[in-house]
């Protein structure tokens, strides 16, 4: 896990669009894994996806001959979880989203209630439709705080981009008047329950992703060093184009060398 003081630099990664472009591995993905885990250093894939369990994270990645025990993933549903948990004893909440989602607001104590619930979140993974929609703007209407995982409207797949919760939830917002809050990466929540969970420092921490307005962002304003890759959501046009540069940048991860890395 996550440990202060390590000689090299702990390393947060995310998932999609670096490991994997839906259920396709990215060039030099395995042997990156592999790098990564012989480097000594300690690892966790931090995800905005709140659609899978860390066990369905492993289970995904070991079709694509991928090895990573559950321990080391961390995903927006936790960190939800977390968020509400630390707000409030028993909450009640209403969701939209995936089962494992709900199985970490249960774990961590929440209530379901569609009837008058302190939360209501809406994520990605799960059912949705005009009947959820309607439901969670009338809760919302009613008081509910409103909650979601991103605001990124799209997550890359095989197939194309697919609907994120960012485009999940315009239309509550748009019917209530009131924005979600995310909880996901670029929101420092999602790295300040992980240093309660483990002992470690940002600072001595490398933040590598595929997408500048959630990794690159997160990673800059936390002080962490930040490594870019072009295998998913960002072209080398948008690269040009952002008012931040990440401090490393490669074309897959299969270019990583972690000798040549902090
Ligand atoms: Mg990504």
């Amino acid at each position: 896990m996550l440990r202060k003081g390590t000689l090299a630099c702990s390393v947060l990664c995310d998932l999609d669009g670096v490991l994997h472009c839906g259920s396709r591995a990215t060039p030099g993905a395995r042997g990156f894994v592999e790098r990564l885990k012989r480097s000594g250093r300690a690892f966790l894939f931090l995800t905005n996806s709140p659609d899978h369990s860390r066990r369905e994270l492993q289970s995904n990645l070991r079709k694509l001959r991928i090895e990573v025990p559950a321990s080391r993933f961390y995903t927006s549903a936790q960190g939800i979880a977390a968020f509400i948990q630390s707000n409030s004893r028993r909450p009640r909440v209403y969701v939209v989203g995936s089962p494992a989602l709900r199985h970490e607001l249960k774990r961590t104590g929440a209530v379901f209630d569609d009837k008058t619930p302190e939360y209501v979140v809406v994520a990605s993974g799960g059912r949705y439709g005009t009947d959820e929609i309607d439901k969670s703007i009338e809760l919302i209407l009613k008081g509910g705080k409103f909650i979601t995982a991103s605001r990124e409207p799209v997550s890359p797949s095989e197939k194309g981009p697919k609907s994120g919760c960012g485009a999940l939830i315009a239309p509550i917002e748009r019917a209530t008047g009131r924005l979600a809050y995310a909880v996901g990466k670029p929101n420092h929540l999602m790295i300040r329950y992980l240093e309660r969970l483990h002992d470690w420092n940002p600072k001595e921490c490398l933040m590598i992703g595929d997408s500048l307005d959630t990794d690159m962002d997160l990673g800059t304003q936390a002080g962490m060093k930040t490594v870019l890759v072009l295998s998913g959501i960002t072209s080398r046009d948008d690269l040009k184009r952002s008012a931040t540069k990440p401090d490393y940048v490669f074309a897959n991860v299969g270019e990583i060398d972690f000798g040549k890395l902090p």
